[in-house]
């Protein structure tokens, strides 16, 4: 293993071994926000707060939080539940596999495991959904297994910290950064520790950090050396893919065709209308709407300007369609697709991607 830590370097030379852990507990203690997770070693809510917080910010993601411990108060209400209540619940957070993981883990410990919780790293790493992040959080808060965490905010930090140059977005730099935690990390206290290290990356040591404010200052790599800026190093870039939804939105008075997303791709589970994904004018969407369902004539209603919809790896512009037809054309329309007739009030309760949720509300459905 490669540890490009700068060793060079005077003061970090000199600072002891639990120094650094003693400084950044005590910080945490007085400085820590009060989220109603951090108050239980019990592993469902954490583990919960955890897979919510993955791609989520804390403001964001409370709310949402404190939706599932309401409607799920167990890990057997949450495997109890039907796949479309617990999707439904998770509408506006995004990245659904991680609901459908939960969902999927919740029930294997309820009915594989006899309700237990796995109680170590090694075994928590092998849930659904759990990588090695999650793993190590819940081992060490719940179990107080001394595994460091390493997510985006321990990165940050730890790399200035220390001066780790290792370049971030490759994969084998994970390991170059918990071996130099596992170092430093409290074995009275590792839950602390970690949750300490996630709180100063995104609270201090920021992508804008407050040296200023620092604690660190004196022995802080990058500080000294004026590096801020350059830690951490990353130098793979993600490619963004651009994508072209034209969605039909066939309407018979009331009601509206949607149907389940089933393939391998966004959004798997959820609802949303017919699709035809394809770069192409007004006039060869209709014409490729006639042939695939075998449509005679039908009314075009309103046709939306592209509406953005940005996920992480993908930038979907979308087009809504306005389709109105008899109630004879939308029998057809169902028997020739996987798309099903939901009043309003149905389409509302369906677990639907926010772009679907976007437009609905555009259209006065809300
Ligand atoms: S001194 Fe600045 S760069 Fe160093 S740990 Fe503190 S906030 Fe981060």
């Amino acid at each position: 293993m490669h540890l490009h830590i700068k060793k060079g370097f005077l003061n970090y030379s000199v600072i002891k071994e639990k120094t650094f852990s003693k400084r950044l507990i005590n910080w945490y203690t007085e400085r820590k926000r009060d989220l109603p997770w951090r108050k239980t070693k019990d592993p469902y809510p954490v583990w919960l707060s955890e897979i919510i917080l993955q791609q989520t910010r804390v403001d964001q993601g409370l709310p949402y939080w404190k939706r599932f411990m309401e409607s799920f108060p167990t890990i057997q209400d949450l495997a109890e539940a039907p796949e479309e209540k617990v999707l439904r619940l998770w509408q506006g957070l995004g990245y659904y596999s991680r609901a459908r993981n939960l969902h999927a883990a919740g029930k294997h410990i309820v009915y594989d495991l006899g309700g237990v919780f796995p109680p170590t790293y090694s075994e928590i790493l092998k849930l659904r959904g759990v990588g090695p992040y999650t793993a190590a959080a819940i081992a060490s808060i719940c179990f107080d297994e001394p595994m460091p965490v390493v997510d985006g905010n321990v990165f940050r930090f730890a790399s200035r910290y220390f001066g780790i140059t290792d370049d971030i977005s490759k994969g084998s730099s994970r390991k170059v950064f918990e071996s130099i935690l596992k170092n430093e990390i409290s074995s009275k206290h590792p839950g602390t520790f970690n949750q300490a290290m996630m709180e100063f990356g995104a609270t201090v040591c920021s992508p804008s950090p407050s040296c200023n404010d620092c604690l660190f200052q004196l022995d802080c790599y990058a500080y000294n050396k004026k590096e801020q800026k350059n830690l951490p190093v990353k130098t793979g870039k993600t490619r963004v893919r651009d994508r072209h939804f034209n969605y039909i939105v066939f309407k018979t008075g009331e009601r509206f065709l949607l149907k389940e997303r089933t393939e391998k791709d966004v959004w798997s589970g959820l609802f949303d209308f017919f699709l035809i994904e394809e770069q192409s004018n007004e006039e060869s969407v209709l014409n490729g709407l006639k042939s695939e369902l075998g449509l005679g004539k039908f009314a075009v209603g309103q046709i939306t300007e592209p509406m953005i919809h940005i996920l992480s790896h993908q930038k979907i512009h979308a087009r809504f369609y306005e389709i109105k037809m008899e109630a004879h054309d939308s029998e057809r329309v169902i028997q020739n697709s996987t798309l099903r007739s939901f009043s309003i009030e149905e389409v509302l309760n369906l677990p639907k991607p926010k772009l679907i949720v976007n437009y609905l509300q555009r259209i006065g459905i809300t």
